[in-house]
């Protein structure tokens, strides 16, 4: 009986143990996202300008648009994933890259939801939806419902708010 009230006692302790280091690790991970998140999102705009070029700054810190068919992407058809310039969130997957005949480079999915956030934009006299890096707002460019199959959905993104990771 002793021995038996010994070792449910040594499994509750190893329990407890165990679920609290759990703890410990998910809450750590969780403040290092918030901090990495919170640390990228400060940046001012004199630090993005040190970082961009003049055409990356313009586009993705002001919401400007390339010229089309002048953009290193909007012809790019390497296997690889495209991410943000200025984070290195990946964006979008050369997979779903088509040729959309617009001269941006155009996709008709995202590689995950949480990384693409989209705004209304109600400029120039129209009704459109932005679409930006979730991780740190840069302008990416907007989604359209015209594009192909399975989603419908085509994201026209500029090439200078991307960079490629060739694989
Ligand atoms: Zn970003």
């Amino acid at each position: 009986m002793k021995y038996l009230l010994v070792f449910g006692l040594l499994c509750i302790v190893s329990l407890m143990a165990c679920s609290n280091s759990i703890n410990k690790e998910t809450v750590l991970s969780m403040n290092n996202d918030y901090f990495e998140d919170t640390l990228k999102k400060r940046k001012s705009m004199e630090e993005w300008k040190k970082q961009l070029t003049e055409e990356e700054f313009r586009i993705t810190r002001q919401k400007g648009t390339e010229r089309a068919f002048t953009g290193k992407y909007w012809n790019h058809k390497d296997n690889g994933v495209y991410v943000c310039t200025c984070c290195g969130t990946e964006l979008f997957n050369s997979k779903t890259k088509f040729d959309s005949g617009t001269g941006w480079p155009s996709f008709y999915d995202v590689i995950d939801k949480k990384n693409v956030g989209e705004i209304v934009d109600k400029t120039l006299g129209m009704i459109r939806t932005e679409v930006v890096c979730k991780k740190c707002d840069a302008h990416l460019g907007h989604v359209f419902d015209d594009g192909p199959k399975p989603t419908g959905l085509r994201y026209c993104v500029n090439s200078a708010s991307l960079k490629f990771n060739k694989k």
